[in-house]
């Protein structure tokens, strides 16, 4: 199922993990980032975060470029 390296995603007190359908994908951008978002562009997030909707706590993080790449919008 997971061919990844990490099987152990880190999860909040809920166990909502970032492929979990409770979790919100928050990007964050560079600032050259946010000037290709704003000339329509798309852009590689500089670190990728997610939150859980339930108890609204940000539980993961990624800086990694190959995750995210994974949330370019
Ligand atoms: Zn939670």
């Amino acid at each position: 199922m997971a061919n990844t390296a990490s099987s152990e995603l880190p999860t909040c007190k809920c166990g909502t993990d970032r492929e979990s359908k409770f979790s919100i994908c928050e990007r964050e951008y560079g600032a050259l980032g946010i000037l290709y978002l704003v000339w329509g562009g798309t852009s590689v997030p500089k670190k990728v975060s997610w939150k859980c909707v339930k108890c609204g706590k940000t539980f993961d993080s990624s800086t990694r470029e190959a995750v995210c790449r994974r949330y370019i919008k």
